[in-house]
């Protein structure tokens, strides 16, 4: 059966991907490799690159899922800086790939620091979270899944520090008019069928498809990004890929 996001009511949403990231964790990191051909990975660094942490940053990750931000975050300040008093809070709504995280930091040395631990939490409602408590937020594929985006804008505004950063890596939209069809055709038509093949799981790909497909473009998002108070330079994102992924950030001032 087909999840038919599109018609799904608001209050349903939040249990369907629930239930796609349940069914999804265990073969979420070799899907991303196989459906992005491993650019991703190049997204993902670039996207740090363009954070540049300083040491001894405090990131709060959310939806940091199986760890890909937190673990290149860490490695970033280790060499770059030296640096070993970064700390990073992984923060999921779900608990499966939360434990695919900590299995992997567990094969690391910072298993045995305290530069990361791990929170079950719902980006829309961070009240276990201080206010004015971290220096950097970060959110890599993640805002897409929830209900509420501006709840989500919110209290990731409140959770930085003044000076603090937040920073989203999202899909986009793509505009170029000779790539835009080439990438829909294979939105629509390759993806379900490498989640079919690869994780038997068509159905979680397709919700994938579409909700990539409903989420705002770069210009909209950056409009909310700046609606909850933050301060953008320039126009607020960087595309990458032709702007099938894009960097948003900006900062509390
Ligand atoms: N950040 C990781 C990355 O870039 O590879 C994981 C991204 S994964 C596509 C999306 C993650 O968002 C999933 O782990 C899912 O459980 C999480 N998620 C969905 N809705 C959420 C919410 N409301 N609050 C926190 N995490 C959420």
């Amino acid at each position: 059966t087909h999840f038919g996001f599109k018609s799904v009511p608001e209050s349903m949403k939040e249990t369907l991907v629930g239930q796609v990231f349940s069914n999804v964790a265990s073969k979420y990191d070799v899907m991303n490799d196989a459906m992005s051909l491993g650019i991703h990975r190049l997204w993902k660094d670039h996207f740090i690159r363009a954070m540049a942490p300083g040491p001894g940053t405090k990131l709060l990750d959310v939806a940091g899922g199986t760890g890909d931000i937190a673990m290149r975050f860490l490695n970033y300040c280790k060499e770059i800086h030296g640096d070993n008093s970064a700390q990073v809070t992984l923060l999921d709504i779900n608990p499966h790939m939360l434990n695919v995280g900590k299995k992997r930091f567990s094969m690391t040395p910072y298993e045995k620091t305290s530069q990361v631990t791990f929170e079950v939490g719902n980006a829309e409602d961070l009240s276990s979270i201080p206010s004015n408590s971290y220096d950097a937020y970060t959110i890599s594929f993640g805002i897409r899944n929830c209900t509420r985006i501006d709840r989500v804008l919110d209290e990731a505004y409140r959770v930085l520090r003044p000076g603090g950063r937040f920073m989203c890596l999202e899909f986009g939209n793509v505009q170029n008019p000779a790539i835009a069809p080439l990438y829909k055709m294979y939105s629509f038509q390759i993806i379900p069928v490498i989640g079919q093949l690869v994780a038997a799981d068509r159905d979680s790909y397709q919700y994938l498809v579409e909700s990539i497909q409903q989420f705002p473009s770069q210009d909209r998002f950056a409009e909310m990004v700046k609606n909850a108070g933050f301060t953008v330079v320039g126009d607020g994102w960087e595309n990458l890929t032709f702007g099938i992924a894009a960097i948003h950030s900006g900062f509390k001032l």
